[in-house]
Formats: structure tokens, C-alpha cells, sequence
């Protein structure tokens, strides 16, 4: 796999130091008040399941699906795929968690959604934030790492559903993308 790498963004040491920061912040900033972690599927499994053993509260955790149609690269409408069961979000605590903060749209969708169905509060935290691409006004109060405008695979964050397993964040070689839209 790492041939179809162009370049690595942040390798695994830097990631799980970048990660070991924002944990503290979130951990200080929750205090001794309880949460539910609700990770993003599928991107953000890898990053959540890193942060959440680096928090060191007892914390519970539920998952969303979202899906975007558009083409391999871009995030086009959004459907909202599985949400937590309603024990899970009412009166409840939320950190929502996804693997990056592109449009703003997925996050902004879902954080809404769980407002709507009777959650006491949402925070976010996003492992890459790429703020030039932002379509909609939404900011995460936590996040990892900022990117500049390139898409990145890797860490849980696809290509045409591969590259999750990748314990790095790197760009595609341009052949790759190539060769997929050909087929
Ligand atoms: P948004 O709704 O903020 O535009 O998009 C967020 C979603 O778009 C992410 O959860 C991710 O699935 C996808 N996305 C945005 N930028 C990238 C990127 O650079 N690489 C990958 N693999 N996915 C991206
Ligand atoms: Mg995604």
C-alpha cells in the first residue's frame, strides 16, 4: 500500500501525540461531568478508538452512519444512515467524533439531528480540520490536526472505501485516483 502513497502527512508517533493533547483538553474540559463519545462511521473509528483509551473517565460510546453521495473526493448531499437508540441521546452529553471537518456539513447535519432529538449538549472533535473548505459556518471545539486543501487517505479516512487500515495520513498518488476514475 505504501506505493500508492504520495507523500506521509503525519506519521503514527505524531498522531498519537496530537491525540494524547486533545484527550487532556477534552478530559479537563468534561471535568467530572459524564459523556457519551458517538463516533461518526465509518472514518472516524480508528481516531475514536485511539482518543477514547487516552480519556481517562468513565465515558460511554455510540456510533452514527452518515453517507455522502457525490463523486470519490468531494462529500455531496448527506443521509443519515443509523443513529444512536433514544436512551442513548436524550437528557445526554455528546462529543461527537468524525475523522475530518471538510464542508462542515456532515457534522453540522448530525450535530443538529441530535439537538433536534433531545440532547442536552454536543460538543465536536475532529481528528483533521481543512478550514479553507468550510461551505457552511461550523467550527469544532476540538481537533487534532489542521490540513491544507489536499485529500488525504488514511487512519480510518478512505479512498473508494481502502486506505482505512493505513496507520498513517497520507496523499494518494495522483495515478491512483486516475486509475479509479477509469474504471
Ligand atoms: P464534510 O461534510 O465536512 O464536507 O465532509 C466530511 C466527510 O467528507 C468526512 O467524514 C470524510 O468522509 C469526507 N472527506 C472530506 N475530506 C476528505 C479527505 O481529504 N479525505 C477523505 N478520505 N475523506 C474526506
Ligand atoms: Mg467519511
Amino acid at each position: 500500500m505504501k506505493n500508492h502513497i504520495e507523500r506521509v502527512l503525519f506519521d503514527e508517533q505524531e498522531i498519537l501525540k496530537g491525540i494524547d493533547r486533545v484527550a487532556a483538553e477534552v478530559t479537563a474540559s468534561y471535568g467530572s461531568t459524564e459523556f457519551t463519545v458517538v463516533s461518526i462511521l465509518k472514518g472516524s473509528c480508528v481516531f475514536a478508538s485511539d482518543l477514547i483509551r487516552r480519556i481517562p473517565v468513565p465515558l460511554e460510546l455510540a456510533f452514527v452512519a452518515a453517507s455522502s453521495y457525490g463523486d470519490g473526493t468531494t462529500s455531496g448531499r448527506l443521509k443519515l444512515n443509523f443513529l444512536p437508540a433514544e436512551h442513548e441521546i436524550q437528557g445526554r452529553n455528546l462529543l461527537l467524533v468524525d475523522d475530518i471537518l471538510d464542508t462542515g456539513r456532515t457534522m453540522h447535519a448530525i450535530k443538529q439531528e441530535l439537538l433536534k432529538k433531545g440532547a442536552a449538549d454536543v460538543q465536536t472533535c475532529v481528528f483533521l480540520d481543512k478550514p479553507s473548505r468550510r461551505a457552511v459556518e461550523f467550527e469544532s471545539d476540538y481537533r487534532v490536526f489542521e490540513v491544507e486543501n489536499l485529500f488525504v487517505v488514511g487512519y480510518g479516512l478512505d479512498f473508494a472505501g481502502r486506505y482505512r487500515n493505513l496507520p498513517y495520513v497520507g496523499a494518494l498518488r495522483e495515478e491512483i485516483y486516475a486509475q479509479a476514475l477509469a474504471n
